[in-house]
């Protein structure tokens, strides 16, 4: 599972990515299309229920979930005509699972805006344009493709026309292909095409240091379109992440503090791109390692065994399940055991967000 990260140029992408892997491998700089290759960086889940799980079943390791993050090169009005770094950006797009798309909402007379002003809204328009226009090209073509297939009688093609010919009135009334209901058919007759409107976004406002809450004028209106079309928003001061990143971890939470924030604001971003991506998690407890491990919502115990190994989900025979609740309130594993709270769960079993568990399979 991966987000890209795209935004205009000079909002700050480079600077949140530099922040986010503290790589310092994407480079910042005042000017368009610094970032030409796509950069990858993996970012840990922060999760707090891994500490409360260590403080009862004190391991040697503990292992947080990860999310592998892209940051893409700067879109520009065109991009789907092949301005900027067009249909290059565009191809890196389609492998993502999700977007995170980084707003400018600081003011800096120092940074140059592509379209000489800051403003939010007219930033979120062109992307979506841009990812539009570039869906749309992409379902032409693949719609004369599948018809030329249907010719011959081919029942799948057919298929796959219809369901691309139902995007394509979708995106020609302007709206962006996320909210369109397709049945199972149809989602999987077009699942290959990476459509980047069908992909779930994530707004990150890159905010003034004097606006870190987000309540500023420029981060409410990104607020009030997000909930327009049911994204989430989280307010990131692209700079001062990217100085909090540089610091010792001991000297983290001071600065923290000095600037009002409970924590960085990369924490909540992982969270919810996390969130945002369909995503939860499930533990193993044992001494060697507490350990985070991703599942899409909705993924049963044998799928859940696989992200382990392929060989646990071949295998699967059975997973014995407890919850954190269970943990605090025996103490042990032996006692939730011992009360009789240790679950049984078969294969049909549909994880739980947090479930602690042991699988049992066949090698
Ligand atoms: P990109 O083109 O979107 O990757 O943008 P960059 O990360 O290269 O940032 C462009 C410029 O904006 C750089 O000079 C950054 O230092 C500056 N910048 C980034 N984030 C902030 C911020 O939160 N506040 C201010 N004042 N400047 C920022």
């Amino acid at each position: 599972m991966e987000a890209g990260i795209v935004g205009l140029p000079n909002v700050g992408k480079s600077t949140l990515f530099n922040a986010i892997t503290s790589s310092g491998a994407a480079q910042a700089a005042n000017y368009p299309f610094c970032t030409i290759e796509p950069n990858e960086g993996i970012v840990s889940v922060p999760d707090d229920r891994l500490r409360r799980i260590s403080a009862l079943i004190v391991p040697k390791k503990l292992v947080p979930a990860v999310l592998k993050l892209v940051d893409i090169a700067g879109i520009v009005k065109g991009a789907s005509e092949g301005e900027g770094l067009g249909n290059k950006f565009l191809s890196h797009i389609r492998q993502v699972d999700a977007i995170l798309q980084v707003v400018r909402c600081f003011e800096d007379p120092d940074v140059i805006h592509v379209s000489g002003k800051v403003d939010p809204l007219s930033d979120i328009d062109t992307i979506e344009t841009e990812l539009m226009l570039a869906d749309l090209e992409a379902l032409e073509t693949s719609l004369q493709k599948a018809n030329r297939t249907a010719k011959s009688g081919d029942k799948e093609a057919k298929l796959r026309a219809a369901a691309i010919e139902k995007c394509l009135a979708h995106l020609s009334a302007e709206l962006p292909l996320r909210k369109l209901v397709l049945d199972d058919a149809e989602a999987k007759a077009i699942a290959s095409f990476g459509l980047l409107t069908a992909k779930p976004i994530l707004f990150v406002a890159n905010v003034d240091e004097t606006d870190l809450e987000g309540k500023g004028p420029l981060v409410m209106k990104v607020r009030e379109h997000a909930a327009k079309i049911g994204a989430s928003v989280v307010p990131v001061c692209a700079k001062l992440e990217a100085e909090i990143a540089e610091l010792e971890e001991s000297e983290r939470g001071e600065m923290l503090a000095s600037v009002g924030l409970a924590q960085p604001a990369l924490t909540v971003l992982a969270q919810e791109a996390y969130r945002t991506l369909g995503l939860q998690s499930y533990f193993t407890a044992g001494e060697k390692e507490v350990r985070a491990w991703t599942v899409p919502v909705g993924a049963t115990a044998p799928q859940a065994a696989g992200v382990i190994h392929t060989d646990f989900e071949k295998g699967f025979i059975r997973a014995e399940v407890y919850t954190l609740a269970d943990l605090e309130t025996y103490k042990s594993e032996k006692e939730i055991r011992a009360a009789g709270k240790l679950r049984v769960e078969g294969k049909s079993y549909i994880m739980q967000d947090g479930d602690i568990c042991h699988f049992l399979f066949n090698t």
